[in-house]
């Protein structure tokens, strides 16, 4: 599988940093959202890509293994730069990815997530989430109690469950995904999320062929909705091994 990708990040109109981080590797992509403040942020999101960097960089093809062992990494160099520096203590980040893995005779991707950053599949015309989000208002929402619009304007969305920077590390959510030539991966901070609805992301994803004219495109979009957070998104797509 070719997989061609296309990202942007921009600070938002009312943050001072943009404590979000992203990735475009060889064959591992990720998204990180950097919680805790200042400079704070910024490096627990830092690190996370860091791990996921060295992820793609190893000799070794990556496997499920693999993959929550960078996250576990992750995890452990945040907590120990948060035992270093009083003043960053408490600071932690989302991490939402996806390498290609072997399946057997096909090449995969593998979506891993921790946090309220997300993965969408785009196939079919249609936009789907494959990541469950890890936050106070998802488990409100899977129970009933609040429709996913009621979600993005809840008190308690920035809540998350489970981060890059807990003090046991987190449980890593993995899903398999085949992606065929024409379908698209959408990894995405919940900049994005916050301020887009998933209808009016597909629409700009069927709308827009090239990847990363349409990773500027939701970024604007995002901005355009008044872009109250850093917003980072990273669009996938897949081509057939013999496209170019
Ligand atoms: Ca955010």
């Amino acid at each position: 599988m070719i997989v061609t990708a296309g990202s942007a990040t921009h600070v938002g109109h009312v943050r001072d940093g943009n404590e979000d981080a992203l990735y475009c590797g060889r064959r591992v992509w990720a998204v990180a959202d950097g919680m805790g403040g200042h400079a704070a942020g910024e490096v627990a999101s830092a690190l996370a890509v860091e791990a996921v960097r060295r992820l793609d960089e190893a000799a070794e093809d990556p496997d499920e293994a693999a993959i929550v062992g960078a996250v576990e990494a992750a995890n452990a160099a945040v907590l120990r730069y948060a035992r270093r520096h009083a003043r960053a203590w408490g600071l932690a980040t989302t991490l939402v990815g996806a390498a290609l893995v072997a399946d057997g005779d096909e090449e995969r991707l593998c979506v891993f997530n921790v946090g309220d950053s997300r993965a969408y599949r785009l196939a079919h015309g249609h936009l789907a989430q494959v990541s469950v989000d890890h936050s106070e208002v998802e488990e409100l929402r899977s129970l009933g109690l609040i429709t996913a619009a009621e979600a993005r304007r809840h008190p308690l969305r920035n809540v998350v469950t489970r981060c890059v920077g807990m003090p046991q590390a987190p449980d890593v959510d993995t899903w398999l995904v085949s992606l065929r030539p024409g379908e698209r991966l959408l990894l995405c901070s919940d900049g994005l999320t916050g301020e887009v609805s998933d209808a009016a992301i597909g629409l700009t994803l069927l709308a827009e062929p090239d990847p990363q004219a349409a990773a500027d495109r939701l970024v604007e979009a995002a901005l355009a909705a008044g872009g109250s957070d850093n917003v980072t998104v990273i669009v996938l797509d897949a081509g057939a091994s013999d496209e170019r």
